[in-house]
């Protein structure tokens, strides 16, 4: 079928975009074409088999499927069988591994200290309140007030710096929601129902969500230089950055991108965990991931693993990984989301669409409320 015949039209074959075409090609019974730019489908989740090493790691960072979501669970796992992997970080900090999320072991080997569960409030709460921060408005603020400013210097502010390259005080403090702060000893990073890693990767989930042979897919296409091709009434469900979907017409919105520096070690486990944090912003990646860890059900070789280095850095919107936000930024996609509202035919969505930072279970229940309100439109 040439690009003109479709009449669903999907840009990015990520989380959003597969979810939506395997309900269109499945549930609605109608072909539908997806355009993907890069030379694999499942966007930022792809994952692959390390040539050498042969262990499975996720090219673009560590991602961990969490949800309480009880719709999402039943639906990913229609495509997938999880293993039981827990999700726990820890963090170097002046040559010293400390348990992340911040918990009550962070904190009695961070002040030398051996509190209880039931002490721990009141000293933290009297160290928070040393900053004298009652209202917090920002990202460094709301941290502060909420663990005092010692921790909040030693595990937050290098590491957020670094990640976000800008002052803490210029971020919104919702950021903050994502890492949790423990008064116990629970080392989990997800509060989360459900959790673990796909026991073949991600990429064999992509195959499954777009085997159905309604679904064409064309890999190594750009949307922009094909979009004249397309029917003029194809209703076109786009997941890429919105402000590029309007030639950034009003201004770029800000992102921050990712790049990797792998390597092969000739030892069997070199750091004992899937994510190191470094908390120095002296140190210029954000962690080491080491994925031989999110598989312990499988067989790897003992005289070799695989180190991954993470280095974040301002993205100009040809590989965005994470909306900065901010008071600005949120003017420039109202703007952006009020012309998209004029185009019938457009739809928006995923990461970086909706410019929020989803993780992949709410991008995949905002791909199921979508394509409900596509199909409605339909029946
Ligand atoms: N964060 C931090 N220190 C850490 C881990 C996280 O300051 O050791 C902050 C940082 O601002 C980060 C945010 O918490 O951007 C959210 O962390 P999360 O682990 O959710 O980030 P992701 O895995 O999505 O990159």
């Amino acid at each position: 079928m040439s690009p003109q015949t479709y009449k669903y039209v999907i840009v990015g074959s990520g989380i959003f975009g597969a979810v939506i075409a395997e309900r269109i090609a499945n549930d609605l019974g109608e072909p539908v074409l997806v355009i993907e730019k890069r030379d694999h489908t499942g966007g930022n989740c792809h994952s692959v088999d390390h040539s050498e090493t042969g262990i499975h790691y996720h090219l673009y960072g560590t991602h961990i499927f969490h949800t309480s979501d009880t719709e999402v669970w039943k639906y990913i796992n229609r495509f997938t069988e999880f293993n039981g992997y827990r999700h726990q970080v820890l963090t170097t900090f002046k040559n010293k591994v400390y348990q992340m999320p911040i918990n009550l072991e962070t904190i009695n080997s961070f002040y030398g200290l051996n509190l209880k569960p039931f002490e721990v409030t009141a000293f933290i709460e009297t160290e928070a309140h040393k900053s004298g921060i009652d209202q917090p408005s920002n990202f460094e603020e709301k941290a502060i007030s909420m663990m005092g400013y010692p921790l909040y210097e030693a595990f937050i502010k290098g590491y957020t710096a670094k990640q976000w390259g800008c002052d803490p005080k210029q971020l919104p403090a919702s950021i903050l929601k994502r890492l949790p702060f423990r008064t116990n000893y629970d080392e989990s990073y997800f509060f989360d129902s459900w959790q673990g890693i796909p026991i073949h990767g991600y990429s064999p989930i992509f195959d499954k969500l777009l085997a159905n042979p309604r679904i064409q897919v064309e890999l190594k296409t750009d949307f922009f230089e094909i979009r004249d091709e397309l029917a003029e009434d194809a209703k076109i469900i786009y997941s890429g950055p919105i402000d590029k979907l309007f030639g950034y017409k009003y201004g770029r919105l800000e992102w921050r991108g990712l790049s990797f520096e792998e390597k092969i070690r000739e030892v069997s486990d070199f750091q004992g965990t899937s994510v190191m944090n470094y908390a120095e912003e002296q140190i210029p990646y954000t962690r080491i991931h080491e994925p031989r860890h999110l598989h312990p059900e499988k067989v790897y070789p003992d005289s070799q693993t695989l180190t991954i280095k993470e280095f974040s850095h301002a993205d100009k919107g040809d590989d965005p990984s994470y909306p900065l936000g901010g008071a600005q930024n949120k003017a420039l996609l109202e703007k952006y989301q009020a012309e998209l509202i004029q185009h019938e035919n457009l739809c928006v969505g995923g990461r970086l669409g909706d410019y929020k930072y989803y993780d992949m279970d709410q991008t995949i229940a905002a791909a199921l409320s979508t394509y409900d309100k596509i199909s409605s439109q339909t029946k």
